[in-house]
């Protein structure tokens, strides 16, 4: 089917609209080169810092506390689960997760919210002709980036980590079919825009019409592997494409 025949958009925020990918990679990587550093010893065997590569296969796009689950899953590493009251002091998946929201909020602070020049581009158009767009985000922070950014009212609705909790949505895949209800629906008729290889597979098992992958970091071949049905450098390509008439 042409690209242009979709009318509702579901899309990522971090990475995606706005460029706080990179905020929330450098707060994990604080919270788990800290952690790896001090327990250093007890290792059998030496363990490198948080990489580039893990925060994409491991971290990115997951929910919070899946993201640690993973993350020490990946390294062989143990770490108690802990309970939702633990405080960012206590070495378990609450207290870590406690610490990476502390650390992203003051590198948000520091660093503020930047919009892609193509998303503000491109979602615009895409407002004004008239379609139905969604914002999908494991962040509990979506809403905070957004008003930031001053973007809080350009969608139609959002689904974010808060939405996840109170409403008992497993996953992201349940987050894209949320919206595609909210959105009055089927996901089959959705456009999903991703820049998470964890946020393509869950576009994939949500059903959704078309799964378009946004490399903003040469990442393209990892997320057509992860089952991408194309993947863009920038939301410019799929303006052009959605709306032939601007070319
Ligand atoms: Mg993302």
């Amino acid at each position: 089917m042409p690209i242009q025949t979709w009318r509702t958009i579901i899309s990522d925020m971090d990475g995606v609209i706005t460029d706080t990918a990179r905020i929330h990679e450098a707060a994990w990587k604080q919270v788990f080169d800290d952690y790896l550093q001090s327990h250093a010893a007890e290792f059998s065997s030496p363990q490198p810092p948080f990489s580039p590569d893990d925060y994409r296969r491991h971290v990115d796009g997951k929910a919070r506390l899946t993201g640690i689950r993973d993350f020490f899953a990946a390294r062989g590493l143990a770490i108690e689960e802990g309970t939702p009251e633990d405080p960012p002091e206590r070495e378990t998946v609450h207290g870590l997760s406690r610490r990476k929201n502390d650390a992203f909020l003051q590198k948000l602070e520091q660093l503020g919210v930047q919009v892609y020049e193509d998303s503000l581009r491109a979602f615009s158009a895409w407002r004004k002709q008239g379609l139905k767009i969604a914002v999908v985000s494991a962040s509990k922070n979506c809403r905070l980036v957004l008003r930031r950014a001053g973007l809080e009212d350009w969608f139609d609705t959002i689904v974010d980590g808060l939405d996840t909790e109170r409403q008992g949505l497993k996953d992201k895949a349940g987050q894209i079919r949320e919206a595609a209800h909210r959105l009055g629906v089927s996901t089959q008729d959705t456009v999903l825009l991703e820049d998470a290889t964890s946020g393509v597979q869950a576009g994939k098992q949500a059903g959704v019409g078309l799964v378009i992958g946004v490399d903003r970091h040469g990442q393209s071949e990892a997320l057509i592997a992860a089952g991408a049905d194309l993947v863009v450098r920038g939301l410019r390509e799929v303006e052009l494409q959605m709306e032939p008439e601007f070319s």
